[in-house]
């Protein structure tokens, strides 16, 4: 029997578990090297010393998140709320509320978007001047070239080109820009924005549907998990942070360092966050060498701030997920009913509440009593019978430099699963894939693609199946194939116009 290859995957997020999992499975002897003292990374759960439930930011699986719903189902789990409404508040009050799309007759999209969501002060005259963004979305096609052409410009130049109105920018596109990269719209690629619109509102009419863990995800998907790969053999293990890669005199990786300790391995997954890799880089003697680790130090993450609050009282929350805008300047931010969502808080007297906040650099300096006051505050005109609640308890978590910041030119950094060491693979939300999918989705997949090159590297195993995203609606693939020809013919005959 030929010997059991070993892989070291570092990282134990959504990417990470995704290719120490499969690795698992194919008989791999595979070990995951955590940092911090829980799997799970941005989605991380724990409990408080009285025993609560907290973690770092609510999070939802969107319709199109076809690999993590098949993996929760493979390992027989039953982790999630049915699909909810969401709505979005303002300073002014109650600004949208969505349907359940998929519960809405079909129609051809964007037009189901356009009709079933409820704007209740946004004028139609506003809504209409999105029409010519259209065509940027039926342009943009997810493909290298189209992210390089993109890329360098801002979102907001994007949605000022089009001629979007002032209004629709500020009360729609900017909130959903927030929410979905965690940036204002002047510091968003507009491709990242491009690929994150498609792909979580306007390619098919459900796609803006999501459910929620009823607990927190490390409970509810990663602690299972993580016992499942320990009974395939994988190694998890937690409170290791590694600080270099070791090379063989051939130039393969042939083991990581963490602290004291050497890790050997026939390959390596790194699947740590843009943050985590530039520390890496920062102290390592083998990663600088290369110009493509050392370029990294050109991203950047975003600061995050997650609170949850126990009132003394029950208030009436119309809908359990809701994205606010508005109330600070470059600060978008989410709250949840957790009574509703999360069945540990379902029997409290009092409300529980979920408030998380993106592009939150100017709160993560302000004491806790600090936050606790603005989250009432921000919270009470939204839902103004909270105004004579008590805040009994509270958790605060502060992440700096958390999430991946898509910034416009940041294209140019990102890298591919592949790099230049030969056995030294990259997974993780900021990595470059074809696939199209985003956040925790992306994450997962781009797991299972660098397990997929491992198994075809050393030859042991089979590659996981990776489904693809649904494709394009026949009339959006009439139009992508129209624009591509004409495209093409106009670069036969003109030169460049477009400043790439
Ligand atoms: C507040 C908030 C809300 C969000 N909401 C949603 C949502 O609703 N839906 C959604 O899909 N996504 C959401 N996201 C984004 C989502 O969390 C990420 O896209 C996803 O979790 C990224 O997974 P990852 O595996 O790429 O990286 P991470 O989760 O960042 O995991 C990387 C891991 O690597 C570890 N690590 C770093 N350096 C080292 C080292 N040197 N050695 C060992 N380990 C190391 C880290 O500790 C971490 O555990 C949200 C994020 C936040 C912060």
């Amino acid at each position: 029997m030929s010997e059991q290859k070993k892989v070291i995957v570092v990282g134990a997020g959504w990417a990470g578990l995704g290719a120490t999992y499969h690795l698992a499975k194919q008989g791999y002897d595979v070990t995951l090297l955590e940092a911090s003292p829980y799997p799970g990374g941005l989605v991380a759960g724990w409990k408080t010393p009285e025993g609560k439930s907290i973690e770092g930011g609510i999070h939802g699986f969107w319709y199109p998140y076809s690999n993590i719903f098949s993996l929760v189902k493979e390992l027989n789990l039953n982790p999630f709320t049915p699909f909810t409404r969401s709505s979005q508040y303002s300073p002014a009050g109650l600004e949208v509320e969505s349907p359940i799309f998929q519960e809405e007759p079909k129609l051809p999209t964007p037009l189901g978007t356009f009709i079933y969501t409820k704007f209740k002060r946004l004028p139609l005259i506003d809504r209409l001047s999105a029409l010519p963004l259209l065509y940027s979305l039926i342009d943009f096609d997810n493909s290298d070239e189209a992210w390089r052409r993109y890329d360098k410009v801002t979102a907001r130049e994007l949605f000022k080109q089009f001629g979007v109105s002032a209004r629709l920018y500020k009360d729609a596109f900017e909130p959903m820009l927030l929410v979905g990269l965690f940036a204002p719209g002047e510091q968003c690629s507009a491709a990242a924005t491009l690929g994150m619109l498609y792909y979580f509102i306007l390619a098919h009419q459900p796609d803006f549907d999501v459910v929620w863990c009823r607990g927190t995800v490390g409970e509810m998907i990663f602690k299972p998990w993580v016992e499942k790969i320990e009974t395939l053999g994988g190694k998890v293990l937690t409170n290791k942070r590694v600080t270099d890669i070791l090379l063989d005199e051939t130039g393969k990786a042939n083991g990581v360092i963490c602290g004291e300790e050497i890790f050997e391995g026939d390959a390596v997954i790194l699947g740590v966050s843009v943050s985590g890799i530039k520390k890496i880089v920062e102290h390592s003697k083998v990663l600088n060498n290369y110009a493509e680790f050392g370029n990294l130090s050109n991203l950047g993450g975003i600061d995050v701030l997650a609170t949850r609050l126990w009132f003394d009282k029950k208030v009436n929350i119309p809908l359990p997920s809701n994205a606010c805008f508005g109330f600070d300047e470059t600060t978008g931010w989410t709250f949840f009913d957790l009574n509703t969502l999360h069945d540990e808080y379902a029997a409290e007297t009092g409300s529980v509440i979920e408030v998380d906040f993106y592009h939150a650099n100017q709160l993560l300096g302000m004491t806790d009593e600090q936050v606790v006051q603005k989250v009432h505050k921000d919270l009470t005109t939204c839902l103004p019978e909270l105004g004579d609640a008590q805040v009994i308890d509270h958790s605060i978590i502060r992440v700096r430099q958390g999430v991946t910041h898509f910034a416009p030119g940041s294209y140019q950094y990102l890298l591919p699963a592949t790099s230049a060491i030969p056995n030294l693979y990259l997974s993780g939300d900021w990595i470059i894939t074809r696939h199209g999918s985003w956040s925790q989705e992306k994450a997962y997949v781009t797991g299972l693609e660098a397990a997929n090159l491992v198994i075809k590297q050393l030859q042991q195993g089979n590659a996981a199946t990776i489904i693809p995203i649904e494709p394009d609606e026949p009339h959006i693939q009439v139009a992508r194939e129209i624009n591509r020809n004409l495209r093409q013919s106009l670069n036969e005959f003109l030169p460049d116009f477009w400043l790439s």
